[in-house]
């Protein structure tokens, strides 16, 4: 048998040179392999043929059979047409092309029989079929088995008639040449332990299943398959790493600590907060490199868990830092953290770009003396100059703004990596972040500090201006700050910049009394800061921005979130927005603002917004209107990949279960030796070298 893998698609018969080159540009196929792991995206059932007098207007895909009586052309320029009259005794209906007519009129004969399939839609008094597929009785061994597979194509494809159906006979064509089995991907323990179908029938039932009970046992194999080599891969790096780097130990928790605990606590700790540092603590303690991903929505108190996580590394002689994707928010940590730590014989400092010279110089020399004890900053500390004497702590504030490289660039500040505490706001769904950060552990904080109010989120449309100034204005009345967001997105750049500053106008004229400031991703870092700095301090009420604010910045006055356009933002993106507000102790609200007509997907977003404050939740919400693929945080850091047949969405519970089956593997077979996983350790050794994007998760 010859190797499918390393066979080149255009020698597969029906491909040749032009449209290999369209396989390889479009899809990434270039070996006879690869074309078998393009699978349908659905299946239709050609079991049945219906008569043409059985038609009525809500059918969706039928299959009828009958003869062309004749053919005409008509119209003119775009609006030509060829319209075949198409009849099997019981009726007529018309097949119509708006394209490819020249390739059509010379590839189909009148009274020849012929198997028609497609939409029909009522037209002029008949029913018609676009674009109809049709072959020829004779041919149909194929579609006639019943479940026939349906493969996307791209427009580039479709215009060089390599369509569905091409696919689709290009892949009998390949499955008819097989007739050994092909080399088996998984092991035979693992096959015969999880009743997976051999590869070759998986391959053959996922293109052209025989039925439907095939299909699924196919489809189970291979989803099995695609989960276990992504598990198999980011257990097999985290099993790698826990060796390479053990971690420093943090046996005590200690009278810094403690002091902090007993006197400066200005509050009990939510029950979240004490279950979470417990879970840090062990880590610490363990002996090998923690590696946590904090997960807990806005206001849940993580900065606090993350300070107590930093003081247990203080307590046994090291440095901790904290760092934050922007200067604002480094500001907020550092104001924040010194005024918990009062009084307290703590050195805190603060490094950004903005610190320059001496005071830089001094900072840097205490660090490196092991005289300042926390140091928090922005990306500046992990530049070159940046020393620790010992840095134990590492916490990184809103994960998604920084990759995996930068995080491991901390690893490189000591001999031995510190320990790394991850905090986001951005909840991710257990089984996405088992997938992505599955060489991170996972504590959530599921709770509130008590004394919250739940935000109150409204969906009004646009044209109710007045209602909407009238509740901002009574907040402002009370003595409250309002947000105004505006989508900013690159594509549409110069209108939306263009929308924020009439939005601003708008405001201005409609509050002459209220300062007023505007802030957005275009200004200098400089003038940005002294709007944003007029908000924080309290002396403009409405602030008018785009999504810059995004990101943690903390004024808990503000009580009111008004979301302009909130038709184009995504749901953990108005949720984060929303979590601007609500740090209070008062009302707040999320004031969702969209035009009238929406999207059946816009208005479950909305809904969803309007009827829960659960980032969790709307996070699996998220996840299933929209796909792992777009998931906020995914792209940013750089982490995508690409599931092929399993969903992680749908496939939670049998991605749990794979992960355990991958853990056995390892835990059995820790450096990779054992002849029966031969198989297994080739396989990962060759997904990891053809797949892009498995490296950047390891
Ligand atoms: P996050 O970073 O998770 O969004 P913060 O750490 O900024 O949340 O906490 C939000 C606010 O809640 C802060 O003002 C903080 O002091 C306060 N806070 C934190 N923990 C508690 C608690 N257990 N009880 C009361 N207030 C708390
Ligand atoms: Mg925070």
């Amino acid at each position: 048998m010859f190797d499918l893998s390393t066979s080149d698609i255009k020698y597969l018969t029906g491909v040749g040179p032009q449209r290999a080159a369209l396989l390889n540009k479009e899809l990434g196929i270039y070996s006879m392999y690869d074309l078998l792991c393009y699978y349908p995206y659905k299946y239709v059932d050609r079991s049945r043929i219906y008569t043409i007098r059985e038609i009525d207007g809500s059918m969706p895909y039928i299959q009828l059979k009958g003869e062309i009586l004749g053919t005409e052309l008509t119209g003119e320029g775009r609006g030509r047409r060829l319209i075949a009259h198409f009849s099997d005794g019981t009726g007529i209906v018309d097949l119509v092309w708006f394209q490819g007519i020249k390739y059509v009129v010379g590839k189909y004969k009148v009274h020849k029989e012929y198997i028609v399939f497609g939409k029909p839609a009522p037209f002029n008094g008949r029913f018609n079929i676009a674009h109809p597929d049709i072959d020829e009785v004779s041919e149909l061994k194929l579609s006639t088995m019943g479940m026939q597979p349906y493969y996307n194509t791209t427009e580039r494809m479709k215009r060089s008639f390599l369509n569905s159906r091409a696919i689709e006979q290009m892949m009998a064509t390949l499955l008819a040449q097989i007739s050994e089995p092909l080399p088996e991907t998984l092991s035979p323990a693992i096959l015969a332990e999880n009743h997976l179908m051999p590869i070759t029938d998986a391959l053959r039932n996922i293109h052209f299943p025989a039925n439907a009970d095939l299909l699924r046992k196919a489809q189970y194999r291979l989803k099995f398959e695609e989960l276990f080599y992504v598990q198999l891969n980011i257990l097999r790096y985290a099993r790698d790493r826990q060796w390479r780097y053990r971690g420093y130990v943090f046996g005590k928790v200690g009278e810094i600590f403690n002091t902090f605990y007993s006197q400066h606590l200005p509050f009990e700790l939510t029950n979240a907060q004490k279950r979470v540092l417990k879970e840090i603590r062990r880590d610490l303690g363990s002996g090998r490199q923690m590696n946590r991903l904090l997960q807990g929505d806005v206001g849940s108190g993580k900065t606090l868990v993350a300070l107590m996580s930093m003081l247990i590394a203080l307590d046994n002689g090291y440095q901790a830092c904290l760092m934050a994707p922007t200067e604002i928010l480094a500001n907020q940590h550092y104001d924040t953290i010194c005024h918990f730590l009062q009084g307290m014989d703590i050195r805190v400092e603060l490094l950004t770009g903005s610190v320059k010279g001496k005071r830089r110089e001094a900072i840097l020399a205490g660090l490196l003396a092991g005289e300042v004890h926390i140091l928090i900053g922005t990306h500046a500390l992990i530049e070159d100059t940046v020393h620790f004497a010992s840095l134990g702590l590492a916490v990184i504030d809103e994960q998604h703004r920084f990759g995996v490289a930068q995080r491991s660039r901390l690893w490189a500040k000591n001999e031995r990596p510190p320990h790394v505490l991850v905090m986001t706001a951005t909840p991710i769904p257990r089984t996405l972040a088992m997938t992505l950060y599955g060489d991170l552990d996972v504590s959530v904080i599921d709770e509130l500090p008590p004394g919250r109010k739940p935000i109150a989120t409204i969906h009004q449309f646009d044209n109710h201006r007045e209602s909407l100034y009238r509740s901002i204005r009574k907040q402002i009345d009370e003595g409250r700050q309002v947000y105004i967001v505006y989508p900013l997105v690159k594509e549409s750049e110069k209108v939306d910049l263009k929308n924020v500053e009439e939005g601003y106008e708008r405001i201005c004229a409609a509050f002459p009394d209220c300062k007023v400031c505007k802030v957005h991703g275009q200004m200098k870092p400089a003038d940005k800061d002294a709007q944003m700095q007029l908000f924080v301090s309290g002396t403009a009420q409405i602030m008018v921005a785009t999504t810059v604010i995004e990101v943690g910045v903390n004024v808990p006055n503000a009580s009111v979130m008004v979301i302009e356009n909130a038709e184009r933002f995504g749901l953990s993106q108005l949720h984060q927005l929303r979590g601007r507000v609500g740090r209070g102790a008062d009302q707040s609200y999320c004031i969702l603002v969209t035009g009238y007509k929406l999207a059946e997907d816009t208005r479950k977003r909305l809904e969803i917004m309007v009827r829960t404050n659960d980032g969790f939740e709307i996070a699996e919400a998220d996840l299933k209107l929209r796909g792992p693929g777009d998931l906020e945080g995914t792209q940013q850091s750089g982490i995508a990949f690409d599931l092929k047949i399993a969903d992680i969405a749908r496939d939670g519970q049998l991605l749990q279960y794979v992960r355990e089956v991958a853990q056995k593997v390892i835990d059995a077979d820790p450096e990779g030796t054992m002849p029966e996983n031969e198989i297994l350790w080739r396989r990962l050794k060759a997904l990891r070298k053809t797949n892009v994007n498995w490296a950047a998760i390891s």
